[in-house]
């Protein structure tokens, strides 16, 4: 029998994101929202402890090998638990908050200029109906890519590496922002820590 799913740390203080995402906010969504499906993935898995000894991504990404009875389960809980724990990581504060290495020579090559970039990623989190995330991902072919999925379903299901995500759920930006999501998307650029991004591209390209 190996080890349960664990929430990780933070890695900094809930008000440390102030003004674009405040304190109350971070602390609902990382103690409570996030703890949620790092319990409830262990309550999915309680039968089928052999998913305990792969990391995450990786019983996502092999999401048709979980028993098909706990299968949506897993789907959400666990993809709550690795959307969210990287999360966390791009919004560290410290790195540069604009894009640096790697990552941003690429952007340029896909996107032209950073501004489109940011432009169609936030489209992406604008227009997702109801809730989910917005991504920039390595795809298939290794190239970057941006779109949107909906509730918690994470691109490891389709074998893309996220390397930025933005969680569009109301939980993650309702108290601050009620109803006006395009402010909070906007808000979001000003915290984003462009040194774990690249980080995450070069690990993974
Ligand atoms: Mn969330």
């Amino acid at each position: 029998m190996s080890q349960k799913f664990v929430l990780p740390e933070l890695g900094f203080s809930f008000g440390a994101l102030e003004p674009a995402i405040d304190a109350q906010t971070m602390e609902i969504h990382h103690g409570k929202h996030h703890a949620a499906y790092v319990n409830n993935l262990n309550a999915a898995l309680e039968n089928a402890p052999k998913f305990f000894m792969d990391p995450i991504e990786d019983v996502l990404r092999n999401f048709n090998d979980v028993p098909q009875e706990i299968r949506q389960a897993v789907i959400n809980n666990g993809g709550g638990h690795a959307n969210h724990s990287l999360f966390w990581k791009v919004l560290t504060p410290g790195g540069s908050n604009q894009p640096v290495g790697d990552v941003a020579s690429e952007l340029m090559d896909v996107f032209g200029t950073f501004e489109n970039f940011v432009e169609k990623f936030s489209k992406a989190a604008a227009t997702r109906f109801g809730s989910g995330w917005a991504w920039l991902v390595l795809n298939g072919q290794k190239k970057l890519e941006v779109y949107s999925t909906a509730n918690q379903d994470s691109p490891h299901m389709q074998g893309h590496i996220p390397v930025l995500g933005l969680d569009v759920w109301e939980h993650a930006y309702y108290l601050r922002y009620q109803n006006r999501r395009p402010d909070y998307v906007k808000a979001f650029w000003s915290v984003v820590n462009w040194d774990k991004v690249d980080q995450f591209y070069q690990e993974n390209k």
